[in-house]
């Protein structure tokens, strides 16, 4: 199962899509629990994945070695990659997954993120590449500035990340033209980056695109059951103040809380019972809702919950035509399933853009 542990709700900087730290009083800039009752708790799980989260979690870094010399577990972390010091090499050494936020070319990063921003994710990512052996993931927040395939490629050409992943930024902000631009650069870019990865399978490459290899993946096995990031089922979030959310950014919603770090998890949501629209839907399969905050906010109300969907589903299509050319170069033994197949809740990737 994927933890996901929040070690402070403070961040260093103020992105714009986000607007920087959570409010101290729905996530404490420190831990209010003891970390021995998140050893109990999380050592009940076989086989634990904790991934530290913010806020900017390196913040708190005195609290990631607590937990970490505490607990065994598949670490990793979600962190902005400003402030790689503030954690001692040894523990770098132990993350599986490290998680650098950073949107692709360096003025469209630092348009969003603040000055020289770029620069810095960068260089965490190359300094870890440096001696830790874990899977450095780009972490793209897509915009109107966005071009997918130059982003994406780009920072797959720096050779310093294993992963590229983005996020669409919809239901967060406040609208803006997203349906027009996504038929006009972003779905042509897909359509393009899937190419891309077609000729690199057939040159037995396999580029580290996280929403291809998880499309492709769900395809293999025959679908998720809930969204893919586990939301609600296969994921927990730990707040700072002890309670367990099903998502780690609906910090203040209701619906989110399902226990507490002394009770355990007392409730989980199951996406198909709650949301019919996408029980009955035929992507569900690869789709798996998509994201488990933005069917319950609709912050862009139905109808640019629909605009969404559309966007998610043409997606989909496009990655799915990868499904013949996987099928016959493994067949060849050019490329191997066990290559392609990818697991988000070892990362703490939302697969679905
Ligand atoms: S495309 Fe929309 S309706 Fe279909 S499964 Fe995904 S979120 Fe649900
Ligand atoms: S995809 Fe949605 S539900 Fe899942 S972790 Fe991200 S915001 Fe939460």
């Amino acid at each position: 199962m994927l933890w996901i542990v929040h070690t402070t709700g403070r961040c260093n900087l103020r992105c714009k899509y986000c607007g920087g730290s959570f409010p101290e009083r729905l996530v404490p800039y420190k831990e209010k629990y003891n970390v021995e009752r998140l050893a109990r708790l999380i050592s009940k799980d076989p086989d634990p994945t904790v991934i530290f989260y913010g806020g900017e979690p390196l913040l708190n870094a005195r609290f990631i070695m607590e937990v970490m010399d505490s607990i065994k577990a598949h670490y990793g972390i979600q962190t902005n990659g400003t402030l790689p010091h503030l954690l001692p090499k040894n523990y770098w050494e132990r993350m599986e997954t490290v998680l650098i936020s950073v949107d692709g070319v360096e003025w469209l990063t630092d348009k969003y993120r603040g000055k020289g921003i770029y620069k810095r994710a960068i260089n965490t990512a190359r300094w870890l590449a440096g001696f830790c052996n874990c899977r450095r993931i780009a972490r793209m927040t897509v915009t109107k500035d966005t071009c997918i395939y130059r982003d994406v490629t780009h920072l797959l050409d720096l050779g310093v990340f294993t992963h590229v992943h983005w996020q669409l930024d919809v239901v967060w902000d406040e609208p803006w033209p997203f349906l027009e631009w996504a038929k006009n650069r972003y779905l042509p870019g897909i359509r393009r980056l899937v190419m891309y990865m077609g000729e690199k399978l057939a040159q037995g490459e396999i580029p580290g695109i996280v929403p291809f290899l998880g499309v492709l993946t769900a395809d293999k096995k025959g679908g998720w059951h809930g969204v893919p990031c586990g939301a609600g089922r296969d994921s927990v979030s730990v707040s700072t103040d002890g309670r367990l959310l099903a998502c780690p950014i609906a910090v203040g919603e209701k619906w989110a809380e399902v226990g507490s770090v002394d009770e355990g998890v007392k409730r989980w949501i199951d996406v198909r019972r709650e949301f019919p629209d996408c029980a009955s839907c035929p992507y569900f399969k690869w789709c798996g809702g998509r994201c488990l905050y933005a069917l319950y906010e609709r912050h862009w109300g139905e109808e640019g919950h629909r605009a969404v969907c559309w966007v998610t589903q043409r997606t989909i299509d496009h990655i799915l035509k990868l499904r013949e050319i996987v099928e016959k170069l493994v067949e060849m033994g050019v490329i191997s399933w066990d290559d392609v197949l990818y697991d988000p809740l070892r990362d703490s990737t939302e697969v679905i853009p």
